[in-house]
């Protein structure tokens, strides 16, 4: 009998249109994200990740774990090959295209060097010699074309070496090999599709994580920070966004330099590459960011994101706004202080009933921090609502700054401008008599005096400012360092 034994089960058949419904693959999609990403913590489930737990709850993990490390050994090995094949010659070849874990997504320190600008193409050939233009070398009897048949011949041998290294070639390459335009055309139309086929493996994979609310690397990286007793446990997820994921987790030792909050909350940015877009007008024009963006692969754009909210949240921490306090930035997961108790993430301003002084006070206390935020962060929120305030301890807690810009931003004040308009609705709706409108607010934040009475001319001022200091950038290139509040010459930037 056949060691393996046969298939005691006959897969069960569907439909070509099931199987081709998107719709279909669409709820199986959800059906599972749902499943590993409840929307609220369930405590008798128990703790979605813990010390106890790593190695067995999931032969998912446990799998992709092992793959990761064969692909890391098989990447070693490709590292060793290279090395081999470049000896000390002066050109050397890479392989980069064809590791498993590319440097940009592996874990080590490596990749924080821009990998995309040094990298040099391995596949372009090294100044082919060329025939010129009239398509002949040579003089009467000696004339060479581009059509004969010895030089051509070898030329297509070396130019096999253009082919991926994954392609064998064999020895010809040494050889005085002739080969004719018909076998190398077919051999390089060959190796092309072979390429392209890797690549198409490689983007299925990548597609497929990215649908994810947390793909394996994410998973990985937060298992690492439990290993390494960082933190606790991580319970569950208390937000899914269009853009992020929020877990709880349980703090962990302190290191020499650091103590862990006793609770923590794990804000994790979706690698989805579609959403990124919707916000590149925050980051793309922030001149913080301005030289690294264009560079940047998609990756590294989410990372940045998880940057920024830390910088901001670092700012507003220094002065003094209650916001949580970061605790660290790995890639696009950011670790901080969680707001609220017990697991129970403090209510959203939106969701909670505040006594009618509380409110007032609520109030003050945000105009006060908007202030800060403008004046001594040199911030606007840019996302500033109800739903990214939090209710805890008697204080409104201002969170979700990773889209906050400063105020010369191109689209700065308009920003800001949006943020009154939350601000002020919110609080004319809640009964706040003393709540100023959203022109008032504006200049009571910024310092300007803008004194249309009407939303259209007051928008209109507020552009005019923005390209005012848009054409400071574009004559002195850099921009100024705020806004002139009464009509006195701008203050520029040293
Ligand atoms: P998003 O971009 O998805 O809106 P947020 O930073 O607003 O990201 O986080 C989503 C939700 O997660 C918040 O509305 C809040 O309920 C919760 N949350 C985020 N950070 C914290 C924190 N530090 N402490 C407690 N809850 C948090
Ligand atoms: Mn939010």
């Amino acid at each position: 009998q056949c060691p393996w034994g046969a298939p005691s089960t006959t897969s069960i058949s569907c439909s070509l249109a099931d199987v081709m419904s998107e719709q279909l693959a669409k709820e199986l999609q959800l059906e599972e994200e749902n499943a590993a990403f409840p929307e609220v913590v369930a405590a008798a489930e128990g703790p979605f990740i813990t010390g106890e737990n790593i190695d067995t709850s999931s032969d998912l993990m446990l799998a992709q774990m092992l793959q990761m490390e064969f692909d890391r050994e098989y990447d070693a090995q490709l590292r060793r090959e290279e090395k081999k094949i470049n000896g000390d010659s002066k050109v050397s070849i890479s392989f980069e295209n064809y590791r498993k874990v590319h440097p940009y997504d592996s874990d080590s320190s490596e990749d924080e060097v821009d990998w995309q600008d040094t990298r040099h193409d391995p596949y372009r050939a090294d100044k082919p010699t060329t025939t010129p233009r009239r398509g002949f070398i040579g003089k009467g009897k000696d004339i060479t074309t581009k059509h004969d048949e010895v030089v051509c011949g070898r030329k297509n041998t070396a130019r096999m070496e253009n082919f991926a290294p994954e392609f064998q070639v064999g020895d010809g390459i040494g050889m005085d090999l002739k080969l004719s335009n018909q076998v190398f055309n077919a051999l390089k139309q060959h190796a092309y599709s072979e390429e392209r086929r890797s690549a198409r493996l490689h983007e299925k994979k990548e597609h497929s994580t990215a649908e994810k609310a947390v793909d394996p690397k994410t998973r990985l990286l937060l298992y690492k920070m439990v290993n390494s007793g960082m933190l606790e446990t991580i319970t569950g997820c208390i937000s899914t966004g269009k853009e992020s994921v929020v877990f709880h987790a349980y703090g962990g030792n302190a290191t020499e330099d650091k103590v862990i909050p006793a609770e923590c909350a794990i804000k994790v940015f979706k690698t989805t590459l579609n959403e990124f877009k919707n916000r590149d007008k925050y980051i793309k024009d922030d001149y913080r960011f301005k030289d690294r963006f264009s560079k940047l692969n998609p990756r590294k754009i989410i990372r940045m994101w998880a940057e920024k909210e830390m910088h901001n949240l670092t700012r507003m921490q220094n002065a003094g706004i209650p916001c949580p306090q970061v605790v660290i930035l790995k890639k696009h997961v950011l670790v901080m202080s969680f707001i609220g108790q017990d697991q129970v993430p403090a209510p959203k301003l939106k969701d909670v009933t505040l006594s009618s002084e509380d409110m007032k006070k609520a109030y003050y206390q945000i105009l006060n921090m908007m202030q800060q935020l403008y004046r001594e962060c040199n911030l606007v929120h840019a996302d500033l609502s109800e739903y990214n305030m939090l209710w805890h301890d008697g204080k409104v807690w201002l969170i979700d700054v990773s889209q906050s810009v400063e105020p010369t931003h191109p689209h700065g004040l308009e920003f800001l401008f949006r943020d009154c308009r939350n601000v002020s609705q919110f609080f004319q709706k809640g009964g706040v008599a003393e709540a100023l409108n959203e022109r008032e607010l504006f200049n009571a934040v910024s310092g300007l005096n803008i004194t249309a009475d009407n939303e259209v001319d007051f928008q209109a001022e507020i552009e005019a400012l923005e390209k005012m200091n848009e054409d400071h950038v574009q004559n002195h290139g850099k921009k100024l360092s705020t806004f002139s509040s009464d009509g006195d010459p701008p203050i520029y930037d040293e």
